[in-house]
């Protein structure tokens, strides 16, 4: 995509002050996806930076939510399979579950227990890279069920936090760094 249309995806993230709480300057990409110009960019966008070619992975693997609404698209897009990776709690057993550490406390997630086969290899999306931590976490949980990373794909990476450098073993492409 070109400048212009860069332009007008970045016009497109609305920034929201204090939300979910106090001292988060939450980006939404919702306003990307309303757009149908919007929409048809982001994807395109992402195909053209993807950090691995499109014939080094089998999978396009989504976290949850916001993942869950660009996977898909791109997935179609390329001619793979989707899948997603859920938060704890969500699925029917047998599951496979990676827990991680969160400012306050503990998360996890998981797949169930076949939905990757020994040697699939998997781009995993997400809409934002911050501390890295949720990114790793499915990276581990995808390598633990015997897949391979090919690499991570993000519409959006917060700078200073060192999300993309923990994840530095793998390749990585984020459309916009923001502050
Ligand atoms: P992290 O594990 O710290 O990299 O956090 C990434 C996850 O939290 C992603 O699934 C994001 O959707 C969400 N997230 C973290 N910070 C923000 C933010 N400032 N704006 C929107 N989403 C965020």
């Amino acid at each position: 995509i070109d400048s212009e249309d860069a332009d007008y995806l970045i016009s497109l993230v609305r920034s929201i002050p204090d939300f979910p709480k106090a001292g988060i300057l939450f980006r939404d990409f919702m306003p990307v996806l309303a757009d149908a110009r919007g929409l048809k960019l982001l994807i395109d966008a992402l195909i053209a930076a993807l950090p691995v070619a499109a014939d080094e992975f089998d999978v396009v693997a989504g976290l949850e939510a916001r993942g869950f609404l660009i996977g898909p698209a791109l997935a179609a897009r390329l001619g793979k399979g989707f899948l997603a990776v859920r938060k704890a709690g969500k699925l029917p057993p047998e599951t496979v579950s990676e827990e991680y550490t969160l400012e306050y406390g503990k998360a996890a997630v998981e797949v169930e227990t076949t939905a990757i086969k020994s040697g699939d290899r998997v781009l995993i999306v997400d809409d934002l890279i911050a501390t890295g931590g949720t990114a790793k976490a499915a990276a581990d949980l995808i390598e633990r069920c015997q897949g391979t990373v090919a690499g991570f794909s993000f519409v959006m990476e917060l700078s200073g936090l060192e999300g993309v450098e923990n994840l530095s073993q793998y390749p990585c492409s984020a459309l916009m760094i923001m502050p």
